[in-house]
């Protein structure tokens, strides 16, 4: 399988912003037994500001565009160094890919950003993919990871998008809230009422929210790919959705 897999900031940090080494350390590990599997895997991950901010001590995340620009700089590093230490430990290669908006809308630049994605994946390399945060600003940028890993996946012709998260998938209301919401681990079609319980907000250091990962079902579905939102907490359960087993929420594509 080709399998685009999507990590929050929730799944690779504390709330601190410092990483979560044991999970960054089993994500790692499931998704290199995963490959070795024959498994093709492009990794989407976030991280990067909120890494950068807690290795520049900013305390929270930054609202002004050059320091938010500069902590994606310093973690994007970091980000990249975690994933290339603890992959090289199961023997496989990473390579940094980094994208803006403009590069996806612009027909030349995203055939050049496909064909390189294509022949990693021939190298037998593991493609860690984020938005270019350093350079960009709100008229080019994608603007989260959950569209730019559904743009990914449906560039790619991936069998599936996983998007991990710190939510079970999507539920009937917030969990957060409302004790009585139940989880909904199959939808076909993405109508009004799915919209209606998405809702908005994220969390403090990342940038979506369920309302984005909505958007990516959207994206996915429409471009016949399938999707799952399940969380993070257990990179395991990774082989479970591999197998076809249902974790989360599956989202049919469009066939
Ligand atoms: N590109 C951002 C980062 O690496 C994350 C965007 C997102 O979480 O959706 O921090």
């Amino acid at each position: 399988m080709r399998l685009v897999i999507k990590v929050g900031t929730s799944t690779l940090t504390h709330s601190s912003g410092r990483l979560n080494i044991r999970r960054v350390e089993q994500l790692c590990k499931v998704i290199s037994d995963l490959k070795n599997a024959d498994n093709e895997v492009v990794l989407v991950s976030s991280g990067a500001i909120g890494m950068g901010v807690s290795k520049l001590n900013l305390g929270a995340r930054p609202s002004d565009m050059p320091t938010k620009q500069a902590a994606a700089a310093v973690g994007q590093c970091e980000l990249m160094y975690t994933y290339d230490k603890l992959f090289s430990v199961y023997n496989h290669t990473v390579a940094q890919v980094l994208v803006t908006g403009d590069d996806i809308e612009n027909n030349d630049r995203r055939n050049h950003f496909k064909n390189t994605v294509f022949r990693l994946l021939e190298l037998g390399a593991i493609p860690v993919i984020n938005e270019n945060d350093t350079v960009s600003t709100a008229e080019i940028a994608v603007g989260d990871n959950d569209t730019l890993a559904a743009i990914v996946a449906v560039n790619v012709k991936a069998d599936l998008l996983i998007l991990l998260s710190d939510i079970d998938g999507l539920y009937t209301a917030d969990p957060k809230k409302d004790s009585g919401a139940k989880l909904i681990p199959f939808v076909e079609n993405l109508d009004d009422k799915i919209y209606s319980i998405a809702g908005g907000a994220g969390s403090a250091l990342g940038t979506g929210g369920m309302s984005t990962k909505i958007k990516a079902a959207q994206i996915c579905t429409d471009g016949g790919i399938d999707m799952i939102i399940a969380n993070g907490a257990n990179p395991e359960k990774l082989y479970e959705a591999v197998a076809g087993e249902s974790i989360g929420t599956f989202f049919k594509g469009k066939k």
